[in-house]
């Protein structure tokens, strides 16, 4: 019940211990190209996708090199630890980072971003994590995206822990490029990056041909392959067969359960696990109104570290949770993850249990 990698369904391991399949010829590119179908249906996008080989981050770095050019502007989001981690990766690409700071346990503001872009007309790109999955907080990604629309700035989305259990809507949105990870809400183990492009997206990226930010992680490199070799290849790389169809998996059953499904599945795991949390005296760092479907951050009690609460669970009750991530939060908050359809209301029930226990033996009771 950590925040990523999930505890997986059987049949996606099945998948992942078959033998290693080729990369290439017209089975492999059938089913690469059906997987990218699924991700697409997920996402809510009929935007050009690919599967990067590489944890999320990857994704994040190929969106931030392949839009822009080293001295432009980026604007990011930030109002916690990966926000700041895409503050890292534009500066890492030599960009000006004007950064747009929430308080950590509170959303982003749409007016905040809209004033720094009026500041900084020519922000060549606009960058938010959706689910900052330090705090557990849900950034209002469709009215961001209806600001930089109108302004024509890219916008480019961290749904790592947000893709398949918070609702997204790529397309509807206006997102110009969406980067995801196998191994949170989607279901799969670690290992791979899907990535969606815009049309407006792949437009900048043809613009801006004198980039020249290397090859891998090059949106184009990947775009080109898939067109050129989209018959027996269609990507640059020995791509990672089994992972990859072990997402195909894990998607499958996200489809054939359904989105909305799933998301309520979700949100009644959190109702339950806050109602609990109530009634022990515990405060989560969001409202119930701001829940997170799939994560629950929660205050340690006064006096205590999150990380006795984190040790605790795991030797007493051989359930693995979170601490709290980012300056002033690592010791004060921990993290209770329910975005994989392997966490149900007993374990929920159980957690409520076990923190009752500690409570009890370290004679504490209210939050913080
Ligand atoms: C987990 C996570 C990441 C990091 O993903 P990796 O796959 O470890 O690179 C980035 N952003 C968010 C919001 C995450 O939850």
């Amino acid at each position: 019940m950590i925040p990523g990698p999930v505890t997986v369904d059987d049949e996606v391991l099945h998948e992942l211990g078959k033998p290693v399949r080729p990369h290439y010829g017209a089975e492999w590119t059938a089913q690469y190209n059906q997987t990218r179908e699924l991700l697409q249906q997920v996402m809510q996008t009929e935007a050009e996708l690919h599967i990067l080989v590489g944890s999320g981050s990857s994704g994040l770095d190929a969106a931030v090199g392949s839009l822009t050019r080293a001295g432009e502007t980026a604007v990011i989001g930030t109002n916690g630890y990966f926000g700041e981690r895409l503050m890292q990766i534009a500066e890492g690409y030599g960009l000006k980072v004007v950064p747009v700071e929430s308080h950590p346990t509170e959303p982003l503001d749409p007016t905040a971003l809209e004033a720094a872009l009026d500041r900084h007309p020519d922000a060549a790109i606009v960058g938010v994590v959706h689910h900052e999955t330090a705090t557990s907080v849900v950034n209002p990604v469709q009215q961001i995206a209806a600001i930089t629309r109108a302004r024509q700035v890219p916008l480019f989305v961290d749904t790592i822990s947000s893709l398949g259990g918070i609702p997204y809507a790529m397309d509807d949105w206006g997102v110009d490029v969406t980067v995801a990870a196998s191994q949170k809400c989607l279901g799969a183990p670690p290992g791979v990056a899907p990535i969606a492009a815009s049309e407006r997206a792949w437009q900048i990226m043809e613009r801006k041909a004198d980039r020249g930010r290397g090859w891998y992680l090059n949106l184009q490199t990947w775009r080109r392959f898939s067109q050129e070799w989209g018959r027996w290849h269609p990507h640059p790389i020995t791509i990672a067969t089994n992972t990859v169809l072990a997402l195909r998996v894990g998607l499958q059953q996200l489809l054939a359960d359904g989105l909305d499904a799933r998301i309520g599945y979700y949100t009644g795991l959190a109702r339950r696990l806050r109602g609990g949390l109530r009634k022990l005296g515990f405060k989560t760092v969001t409202p119930d109104e701001a829940l997170s479907p799939v994560l629950t951050a929660v205050y340690a009690p006064e006096g205590v570290a999150s990380r006795e609460i984190v040790g605790f669970l795991r030797e007493q009750y051989d359930v693995m949770i979170s601490g709290g991530l980012g300056e002033g939060l690592s010791d004060r908050v921990f993290r209770i993850g329910h975005m994989s359809m392997q966490v149900t209301e007993a374990d929920i029930d159980l957690i409520l249990e076990a923190l009752q226990e500690f409570q009890q033996r370290r004679g504490v009771s209210a939050a913080a």
